[in-house]
């Protein structure tokens, strides 16, 4: 939302709709389930767990399926949540195109398509062509009836989610930009905006690897060094969203100067383009990332090297971080990072030292990952089905608990 919400006083109608969304998203996430297993998993009594599934029945939010396991008797009737009951609009900002996609509540990604950009294009006139996109896909969904439950925006920089504000972008050259104020009115709908890396660690906790783990550290390596955090169930974005910026971690005091103004970045070590640099300087090869991944793979010494460098440094970083919020679990997603065994067992070395694995705790897995950019897509849809499910604690319009749906499918 582009304004701070006013937090809502406790009331009946307060209990009523946290119950609700309660039940709503037990069904969600775990149906099918029977009102029996619902009253079990939520600690709500049967007359309660009744009164609110008749009223969801009855508004197409939920539908029976086959019967259940039964201990005798009659099967008791299961439950799924309607997935179809709402759409979101996902847009993407990349550095050659913008992408954009509908998805339902599931979320299931179904209209995927992009349309050109080049990075270094101004902010009014991109937010005029994602303008043009949105009224196009609204009027899709006009015209069949169903209903748009909000639009999620993924972009790199710094994002200050509860404004909707881009703080800044040095990747796209844009700075304090109100994108859902922006949006609002051709959305006609909540818009969410966070930063690109957030909604992939969203996706991972929600629907990847990262499935039922509570604490998670999520890192992006690529053109730079992106990070999000999970946090006892939820995306960490600290202060005006600056949390995760883990490429912007000084590893060498007095080290090489990074665009952001410090010295000794991550980044400048440990990206891709930092790698190309050290290849040329130290080895006199000008490669691209897909023939230094090659040369890597046919044991070329002076490259493995280079990668298993980069790679510990990566790792002594990743210790650091596992000392401060103690993840469950490390993923390392980026183009091309499973291709490079020697920067992968650089990370796995140096991070095998780390204390957790001496101590009597569990050791903490460190999963490389090619998330694929529809992964970016569904977290991007997840903004908006984080806040749809989340506790009703502020007074913003929650279609799912309005009174009737403009809709049912
Ligand atoms: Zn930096």
């Amino acid at each position: 939302m582009h304004t701070m919400a006013r937090r809502r006083a406790g009331s009946k109608a307060l209990i009523k709709d946290i119950n609700k969304i309660l039940v709503l998203s037990t069904i969600r996430e775990q149906g099918p389930v029977s009102r029996t297993e619902l009253a079990q998993l939520t600690g709500l009594n049967a007359s309660t767990i009744s009164k609110i599934c008749d009223d969801l029945h009855k508004r197409d939010m939920l539908f029976d399926v086959g019967a259940g396991q039964s201990s005798g008797g009659r099967r008791p009737i299961q439950m799924l949540f309607n997935n179809n009951l709402g759409y979101i609009i996902v847009v993407k900002i990349e550095d050659a195109r913008i992408r954009l996609a509908l998805a339902n509540l599931k979320p299931s990604i179904m209209d995927d398509y992009s349309i050109p950009f080049q990075r270094g294009g101004s902010y009014p006139e991109t937010i005029g062509l994602i303008k043009t996109e949105i009224q196009k896909l609204r009027a899709k969904l006009d015209a069949e009836n169903k209903e748009l439950m909000g639009v999620g925006v993924a972009l790199s920089g710094i994002v200050h989610h509860n404004q909707g504000k881009l703080m800044g972008s040095t990747f796209l050259g844009w700075a304090e930009e109100d994108i859902a104020g922006d949006l609002a009115e051709v959305a006609g709908a909540p818009v969410y905006v966070d930063n690109d890396i957030n909604c992939y660690a969203l996706a991972q906790h929600w629907l990847g690897s990262g499935k039922g783990e509570s604490n998670m550290l999520c890192l992006t390596i690529g053109q730079g060094i992106g990070g999000g955090l999970v946090l006892e169930n939820k995306l960490y974005r600290g202060n005006a969203g600056g949390a995760g910026e883990i490429g912007h971690m000084i590893c060498e005091q007095g080290g090489r100067r990074c665009y952001c103004g410090q010295e000794g970045c991550l980044e400048g070590y440990c990206s891709y383009p930092a790698l190309r640099k050290d290849i040329q300087q130290e080895l006199g090869l000008s490669l691209t990332m897909e023939e230094i991944a090659q040369k890597a793979q046919s044991g070329h010494t002076g490259i493995c090297q280079l990668l298993e460098q980069a790679g510990k440094r990566l790792g002594s970083t990743l210790i650091s971080l596992c000392m401060c919020i103690a993840p469950e679990l490390i993923i390392i997603g980026g183009e091309g990072i499973t291709k490079l065994p020697s920067y992968m067992d650089g990370v796995n070395k140096q991070f095998g030292e780390n204390w957790f694995s001496r101590s009597g705790m569990s050791p903490i897995p460190v999963l490389f990952d090619e998330p694929g950019n529809r992964f970016f897509l569904l977290g991007t849809a997840l903004l908006v089905v984080d806040r749809l499910f989340g506790a009703p604690l502020f007074e913003e319009d929650n279609p799912l608990l309005r009174e009737s749906l403009s809709s049912t499918i």
